[in-house]
């Protein structure tokens, strides 16, 4: 008997995964119910996608839906969505009685934030929006680098977040260190990161990335350690244990990381290799990816360069020019004699002039002399903080870098928005 309830609790909980998984079930007291009921199975549940171009009420066609049912259905969204305007990748839940084949219940997954509920009672469709609950807490992870950031993130976070928020905390970490490492080119075999996070869950378990409150990224036995701290006015900016900014008059890479995921793993150089001056670095991109200055600056050249196809050229303070290649085309307003800041989009990356596939070819003259960037980047004019920020940041670090220094996991749960480090 004992065995058997212990059966039936396992195939419970199985069930209850399985529905979790199709969509989000609120909790619902089961104590008065039938065991088939308990089990939920007298329920029978689908889970779909709009497809593109199709309505609402062709999903619910296909789902088993008569189409007098389908559209009123859909005209008990009233106001609360407008039908045709319903995006593709809609996810959509159906429900029924396993006694019939006819949806009792559908859900309309509309944002990360709402759920727009349809119930139907006899003929009459109901429609209720329900805000989802997010419940945030903070959470350590530690990962070590074997090819790229996001491998460590999949591996070392794989207990704790749900696979799109390992991609979002790789992206979130490749920010914190954007003015000091090239994560897409400059990490090694043996490199670690972790990082103290703010995490959101939903009822049924996706994670999402609040704010990254600490980071330390080891490289060569060095580690860079940042702490979240919030300026009197407001803006966050990261500052290692010393106070120095981590920010620096260039960006250590042309493209974000994060748009930059897709061509990983793909070989480095697509070009062949008969340009025998090639002093730059190249990043494979896809065509249309937007490139950004590394730093303030005034255009001086903008138009085709030889082999470098379409070509921007920024001029930096300290004889520093930085060159963009094989663009597809400029960013409205980007010409000659044209002010850009630090992080702005100047062009696109294309295939113009030698180049065999879409990819950024990138330079540094120092002087009108080509530089590796590696090294020539890595002079940083990083400012400290003093005084009474100084010693407010320290008491900033000083609670958050024990946690940063905990046990992979769960840290401690904090409110809504009180994870922020407050004056
Ligand atoms: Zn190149």
């Amino acid at each position: 008997m004992k065995r058997l309830a212990r059966r039936t609790a396992i195939v419970m909980v199985a069930v209850a995964a399985a529905a979790a998984a199709l969509t989000y079930l609120p909790k619902i007291d089961l104590s008065g119910h039938t065991p088939a009921e308990r089990l939920g199975l007298d329920r029978w549940h689908a889970s779909d996608t709009l497809a593109l171009g199709e309505s609402l009420v062709e999903l619910l066609g296909r789902r088993g839906l008569d189409a007098a049912d389908a559209a009123a259905a859909v005209q008990s969204l009233g106001g609360l969505i407008d039908d045709r305007r319903i995006p593709a990748g809609l996810e959509v839940a159906v429900h029924g009685d396993t006694s019939s084949q006819r949806a009792t219940d559908v859900d309309l997954m509309v944002s990360d934030e709402k759920i727009v509920r349809l119930h139907r009672e006899g003929d009459v469709w109901t429609a209720t929006e329900e805000v989802i609950p997010w419940v945030m807490d903070t959470v350590v992870v530690r990962g070590v680098v074997r090819t790229n950031l996001y491998d460590a993130l999949d591996a070392g976070a794989g207990e704790w977040l749900s696979k799109g928020a390992r991609i979002a905390l790789a992206w979130e970490v490749a920010d914190v260190y954007e003015y000091r490492v090239d994560m897409s080119r400059e990490l090694q075999d043996g490199d670690s990161v972790r990082v103290l996070f703010e995490r959101e869950t939903n009822p049924s378990g996706t994670n999402r990335i609040g704010k990254v409150l600490a980071a330390g990224l080891e490289r060569g036995g060095q580690e860079i350690t940042a702490v979240r701290f919030i300026h009197p006015d407001g803006k966050a900016e990261f500052f290692d244990e010393k106070a120095k900014s981590l920010r620096a008059s260039f960006l250590r890479a042309p493209l974000s990381f994060r748009r930059i995921s897709s061509v990983f793993g793909r070989r480095k150089h697509p070009i062949l290799g008969t340009w025998r001056r090639h002093a730059g670095t190249d990043y494979a991109a896809a065509s249309g990816t937007p490139v950004r200055t590394i730093g303030d600056g005034v255009v001086v050249f903008a138009g085709v360069k030889g082999g470098y196809g379409n070509t921007l050229e920024v001029r930096h303070r300290n004889g520093f020019v930085s060159r963009y290649g094989h663009l597809k085309g400029f960013a409205r307003g980007v010409r000659r004699g044209a002010s850009v800041t630090q992080g702005e989009t100047i062009g696109y990356v294309g295939a113009t002039g030698l180049a065999t596939g879409p990819h950024l070819h990138f330079e540094v003259l120092v002087n009108g002399v080509q530089r590796d960037p590696r090294t020539a980047l890595r002079q940083s004019a990083a400012v400290a903080l003093t005084g009474k920020e100084k010693v407010r940041f320290e008491s900033v670090a000083g609670v958050v870098l024990p946690e940063l220094g905990r046990a992979p996991g769960p840290v401690r749960a904090v409110g809504q928005g009180e994870g922020e480090a407050k004056p």
